[in-house]
């Protein structure tokens, strides 16, 4: 036998014991209680000892017990108490902690003791109760997020997969998973993806995170459903050996994503289309006048030579009319073109007053009708910053408007007045077109910016639409005047040249 150092005694055993030991005699009573039990029950050694054994249990348990230790008596031999059941004990403050309690009789001086062991399993209850709480949770969590489990140990080569998995998959309950079952199912176009974000997750370099998706083609009924997947790769000296993961059926979403991918195409389309037919209308617009025009000039040349009368003056105008128009007819559609496609504006300072003289005189030879002009001018107005011609078209097209709705309503002085100034508020240039037609009711009034709308048999309804685009594409503001009691009266704005 080993020789022993001599105060290795039995004293220093006991009190250096991690567990909680007490000495009982054969009565029950504590005699000896060391360190680890003292601060388990909470008692002082001189508390503790003379207690009896059933004073530390809680009081259900001490009948019981009495009986128990009689049997002990009769029988003492080493074993645990409560078969392997925990057990309460009580504490000095009343609390109960849960132990395992182990039983060892000795045999000293003619008398029967016994050596109580205390092994606290609060701590691993406690373990083992959260670690039951946790899964409860992630088992709800999992079913409130309808997710499908996944686990591939590579090492092993086992593939594990859940009830819901198996569905995602349509795989049969009983039917054996393999990673070449799994693969297969794979819709081909997808494979290589989904291999990709495998090797990603494979790549001791990385973070093992792994997200795929990909539609999963059922083996019987070929349905497919889309699905998405995210796991953790684990890895072993650098090696990857284990992908646990969930999945989820993300069908519904990818559906609807495809058909709203439809519906903005069709969109699209259908906006093009709307583009296009703006355009039409908007150089229909521009060509109409300036071919009535035209067509005008040629009758009255063709009519003259016709009757073989030989005013070759007023042949002559009708030709230069004809030339005049044709080549403002292409200017202008020029200018809308540009200005179609969102080109750079070329601005330069004008005189404003100029502008409106031209415009007039534009107005005058285009044939819309008789007017007469008042001219209210602001002889110092600064120059104004804008493309010219743009404005002059503008202009053009308020004086075709004014002296339109006056010819309908057979006035005897179809007067349009037009001021230019400076509008104090914004500090811009300020031009009004007014005339002494029947002016607008309120509900035409509300649309007349609008493109396509008219209320003339040969309008096309886009002369204020574009001529407000135009003024806005300026840096100015184009508005119906809603006070005017006479006639109506137009306003816009631009900018002065700096
Ligand atoms: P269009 O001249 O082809 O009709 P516009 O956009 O230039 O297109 O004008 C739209 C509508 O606004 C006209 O049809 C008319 O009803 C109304 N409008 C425009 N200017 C006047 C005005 N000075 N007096 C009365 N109505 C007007």
């Amino acid at each position: 036998m080993t020789n022993l150092p001599q105060s290795l005694s039995f004293q220093l055993l006991f009190d250096t014991a991690a567990e909680a030991m007490l000495l009982v005699d054969a009565k029950g009573v504590v005699t000896l209680a060391n360190p680890s039990a003292q601060q388990l029950f909470g008692y002082s050694s001189a508390e503790i000892c003379g207690l009896t054994v059933e004073s530390l249990m809680p009081e259900r348990h001490r009948q019981h017990h009495h009986h128990l230790h009689a049997g002990y008596l009769e029988k003492p031999e080493k074993r645990a108490m409560g078969s392997g059941k925990a057990l309460s004990a009580l504490t000095k403050d009343g609390s109960e902690i849960v132990v395992d309690i182990g039983l060892s009789p000795m045999h000293a001086d003619g008398k029967l003791f016994s050596l109580v062991t205390f092994y606290s399993t609060d701590r691993r209850r406690d373990a083992e109760e959260s670690f039951k709480i946790s899964e409860e949770r992630l088992h709800l969590a999992k079913q409130a997020a309808d997710l499908a489990v996944f686990d591939f140990d590579s090492n092993q080569n086992v593939l594990h997969w859940d009830e819901k998995m198996r569905e995602l998959w349509g795989a049969e309950t009983n039917e054996a998973i393999t990673y070449k079952r799994f693969v297969t199912s794979i819709h081909p176009e997808d494979r290589a993806a989904r291999q990709a974000a495998l090797d990603t997750a494979i790549d001791p370099k990385g973070n093992g995170e792994y997200h795929a998706e990909y539609w999963v083609i059922h083996p019987n009924n070929q349905l497919e459903r889309w699905v998405s997947a995210v796991g953790k790769m684990h890895f072993e000296d650098g090696v990857a050996t284990r992908l646990v993961g969930v999945a989820w059926d993300v069908t519904e979403r990818k559906m609807l994503e495809i058909k709203l991918q439809e519906q903005r195409a069709e969109t699209e389309s259908i906006s093009q289309q709307m583009v296009a037919a703006h355009t039409a209308s908007a150089i229909a617009h521009e060509l109409n006048q300036p071919l009535a025009a035209i067509s005008a000039y040629s009758e009255v040349a063709l009519h003259a030579l016709n009757a073989g009368t030989h005013y070759p003056d007023n042949l002559k105008r009708a030709l230069e009319g004809c030339v005049e128009q044709a080549q403002r007819a292409g200017a202008s559609l020029h200018e809308l073109l540009a200005f179609l496609q969102k080109g750079d504006l070329v601005t330069e300072r004008f005189d404003l007053n100029e502008a409106v003289k031209e415009a007039l005189n534009i107005a005058r030879g285009s044939g819309y009708g008789e007017f007469h002009p008042i001219l209210q001018l602001e002889q110092a107005v600064p120059k104004v910053m804008g493309n010219r011609i743009q404005v002059q078209k503008i202009l053009v097209n308020l004086l075709r408007n004014a002296i339109e709705a006056m010819r309908g309503s057979n006035l005897k002085s179809s007067a349009i007045t037009i001021q230019v100034g400076t509008n104090l508020t914004t500090n811009m240039a300020h031009v009004t077109v007014q005339d002494n037609g029947p002016g607008l009711d309120a509900e035409t009034a509300k649309r007349i910016f609008d493109p396509f709308f008219t209320t003339k048999l040969t309008g096309i309804g886009m002369g204020l639409a574009i001529s407000r685009a135009l003024i806005e594409a300026n840096g100015g503001q184009l508005w119906l005047d809603p006070s005017t009691q006479v006639g109506a009266t137009f306003h816009f704005t631009l900018p002065f040249a700096l």
